[in-house]
């Protein structure tokens, strides 16, 4: 991946996946960063799944049940819904 540029919420999401894992090189980590400090909805987004990874992990290494995670995606989108009130 090239160093992104962040202009827009829908970059920062595109980004946070590999943002909260630490698979982004620096400058693209600190462009993300950067628009979270400023942009309340996509830092509670970023709360929120970082919060969500820390509860999977402590659930031990077993694989994440298929219907688990379609009821985690669908927890996700309606947490976005309502970030957006
Ligand atoms: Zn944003």
């Amino acid at each position: 991946m090239t160093s992104a540029e962040i202009n827009t919420c829908e970059d920062a999401l595109r980004l946070l996946a590999a943002h909260l894992d630490r698979e982004l090189n620096d400058h693209t980590h600190a462009e993300v960063q950067r628009h979270l400090d400023a942009c309340r909805s996509c830092y509670s987004r970023a709360e929120f799944e970082r919060r969500l990874k820390a509860s999977i992990a402590a659930l031990g290494h077993e694989p994440v049940p298929p219907e688990l995670s379609g009821r985690v995606e669908s927890l996700i989108r309606q947490f976005t819904v309502t970030a957006d009130e």
